[in-house]
């Protein structure tokens, strides 16, 4: 690990400050990913922010019934949050099958955001990766591409996001909210956060040079029931291969409200809007779950190891809304 400098502040506008200033700055906060990208040489910066301290760990309703999160509060602190479990439950799901338990104790909302890939070329600093270094070329993409995209990749890369928690906020709709260091705020919906891979997949969000995220915002509950499903090749510590996220909402036979996000196939967490139409006013029934399901992995393309993950993620969505539907207390025909 090449040396750095250390700070640690107390105010969000400080650290924004501090990162416009400072050359090569990182914020830090859990370090989870971070640290362990220090340690491989991926990441080199000279300055760390530390920002761990800052006040941003509430986890409060808000006037307008959204609920906001710090950008700092720890993931198990989010999962174990009594509203979040009750009215969020697809969120908290999502947050427990991440990781481990220690590394949710650690690890921050706005971290588990920025977290990077897990693609192994990227942490193999003797192969050639277009996000670890820009117009290197893809290892992956005539190698070890089991765990790889299937939608939404480049010829530049396909690697896939790694995180559950922000495919819960993609099916929930969540907004992100940003400072600037010139103290400005805005907020970016969670589905424009992340930037498609291109020809610059090292350019993986909207965030802007020094912006620092302050919360996530959760619309107000969404009618229905949910459901996070995670495939993965061992029970726990494990990345997905495929994830599914379900909001579903009925009304006798008919299905009245549909979210489906899916994680483990894309750049990003992967909402399927194509797969909320196919599901809105028909009825629920299996029919209707395999048509949804087929519509979600429509211009899906495998690279040779990750072919079957279509399979798979076709299957994972519709075991996934027949679950939901059960739930309700409509069982399947
Ligand atoms: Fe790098 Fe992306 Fe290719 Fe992996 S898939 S080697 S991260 S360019």
């Amino acid at each position: 690990m090449r040396s750095f400098t250390y700070e640690r502040v107390t105010d969000p506008r400080m650290a924004c400050a501090e990162a416009a200033t400072q050359r090569n700055s990182k914020f830090i906060c859990g370090g989870t990913n971070l640290i362990d990208l220090m340690k491989l040489e991926i990441e080199r910066p000279a300055h760390l922010i530390d920002i761990s301290r800052l006040p941003l760990t509430a986890i409060e309703e808000l006037p307008d019934g959204h609920l906001g999160i710090g950008a700092s509060a720890r993931n198990s602190d989010v999962a174990a949050n009594p509203i979040v479990r009750t009215r969020y439950p697809v969120l908290a799901e999502a947050l427990l099958a991440g990781a481990s338990g220690q590394l949710r104790n650690r690890a921050s909302v706005g971290g588990n955001l920025m977290q990077r890939t897990r693609c192994h070329y990227f942490y193999d600093t003797a192969a050639d990766c277009n996000k670890r270094q820009p117009g290197a070329g893809c290892a992956a993409l005539n190698g070890a591409n089991r765990t790889h995209a299937i939608l939404g990749a480049s010829d530049a890369c396909i690697a896939t996001h790694p995180s559950d928690m922000a495919v819960a906020l993609t099916a929930l709709g969540a907004t992100v909210s940003l400072l600037s260091p010139q103290t400005s705020t805005r907020t970016v919906s969670i589905g424009e956060f992340y930037r498609p891979p291109g020809t610059t997949p090292h350019i993986e969000t909207v965030l802007a040079a020094n912006e620092l995220i302050t919360s996530v915002i959760l619309p107000p509950q969404p009618s229905g029931r949910q459901r996070y499903r995670k495939v993965r090749d061992r029970a726990s510590y494990e990345f997905a291969l495929v994830s599914v996220a379900v909001i579903l909402a009925t009304e006798g036979d008919t299905i009245t409200e549909a979210r489906v996000a899916l994680g483990g196939v894309a750049h990003k967490p992967w909402r399927s809007a194509e797969a909320e139409a196919a599901l809105m006013g028909r009825p629920a029934i299996p029919s209707t779950y395999q048509a949804a399901a087929d519509i979600a992995v429509e211009g899906a393309v495998g690279c040779g190891e990750n072919d079957f993950k279509i399979e798979l993620a076709r299957n994972a969505l519709r075991r996934t809304l027949a679950d939901v539907v059960a739930m309700t207390g409509r069982r399947p025909s």
